[in-house]
């Protein structure tokens, strides 16, 4: 998003890391941050910004390939940039970042049945084995394991505001096999609240969906005829007008509403590496693949710390902070399993193939 809101996006950067996270961030005052927090919020609500959220998502959620405008930039397939991306990994740990849906699973009418397949989740189980791997996802913890279904990886639910290590392996002493983070606690019993207003709010409009997420609460807009998104959103709109201390967000044919503080899923990236020993470590290579909106903040913080790479699943070009492209999940299947192709046999004592 571009607007005022990148001044207070500046001011919060330059609190750091180290004050989002505790103890440090007992030396906070809760009123110090608010007051930042609210700025942006400000920043966000509004009739406007509803009409440019529904714009917004129509664009990012083509129903047909339209042809690309001036401005959107096609990146290259990481598929053909394998071997540039295992060149800058040397003497460097790779960490995988995986957002889920759209990425690891294709988008579904209904995100209920959101699966993925054996074969992906052989290639996902493959390449933690060999690199630290989380799944950075807006859905809920718990559900996006019951997806995934792997315990040796990091998982990051509601856009990372629900954060839970592997349940065995722990190779750096200075991670935490059982961390769990959630800076955005307090927010609980609002986001109930807010879901079932929600449910309540929504259930005359065919097809919308009401998903508590736990930390933040999604609805659907992907089985709702596009003529009734104004209205959807309309009612989206007046539920959250009671409660300031929400802000609104789109993705993929959904809006999400969550707690107005400055966490997400590029936050979320920086709390997993350093919680991985790698804050502010130059040998590390983060490699992260995904598709939303919501994943431009990871993509986003890879580009400002000038560390590892950004990869956006899309089949048309998009404007992205992201280096590379893979256009669907299919290929993101195929780009773990040479990373691990690869891996197996530089450990082996070969060149990468
Ligand atoms: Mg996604």
């Amino acid at each position: 998003m571009t607007n005022q809101q990148n001044v207070v996006a500046v001011d919060v950067k330059s609190l750091g890391l180290r004050n989002l996270l505790p103890p440090v961030t007992k030396s906070l005052s809760p009123t110090e941050l608010k007051m930042l927090f609210m700025k942006r919020f400000e920043a966000e609500k509004g009739d406007n910004k509803i009409n440019g959220l529904v714009d917004s998502m129509r664009a990012s959620s083509p129903t047909r390939i339209k042809s690309s405008s001036p401005s959107i930039v096609h990146h290259p397939s990481a598929l053909s940039m394998l071997e540039q991306i295992v060149g800058a990994s040397k003497g460097k740990q790779i960490v995988m970042f995986l957002d889920y849906d759209g990425t690891l699973s294709p988008i579904v009418e209904d995100p209920d049945q959101a699966f993925m397949s054996t074969e992906m989740r052989a290639a996902v189980r493959d390449v933690a084995r060999y690199f630290p791997t989380a799944i950075v996802t807006g859905r809920c913890r718990d559900k996006v394991y019951s997806f995934v279904k792997l315990p040796g990886l990091y998982y990051a639910g509601s856009h990372g505001m629900d954060i839970k290590g592997p349940s065995k392996r722990c190779k750096n002493k200075k991670s935490n096999p059982g961390i769990l983070f959630q800076p955005a606690s307090e927010f609980l019993p609002m986001i109930d609240e807010v879901y079932k207003a929600l449910v309540e709010r929504t259930k005359s409009i065919g097809g919308a969906k009401v998903e508590n997420n736990k930390f933040c609460v999604s609805v659907h807009f992907r089985r709702v005829d596009e003529k009734s998104w104004g209205a959807l959103a309309e009612q989206v709109r007046s539920v959250l007008n009671q409660y300031p201390k929400l802000k609104l967000t789109q993705g993929r044919k959904v809006l999400e509403i969550r707690p107005t503080i400055k966490w997400d899923k590029g936050r979320a990236l920086e709390f997993l590496l350093a919680a991985l020993g790698y804050g502010n470590s130059n040998d590390v290579l983060p490699i992260y693949i995904g598709d939303d909106r919501t994943d431009e903040d990871a993509f986003k913080v890879l580009r400002d710390r000038g560390q590892g790479f950004g990869i956006i699943v899309s089949k048309v070009p998009k404007e992205t902070n992201a280096s590379y492209t893979l256009q669907e999940p299919s290929e993101v299947k195929e780009f773990l399993r040479r990373l691990v192709d690869w891996k197996k046999y530089a450990q082996g004592g070969g060149a990468a193939p």
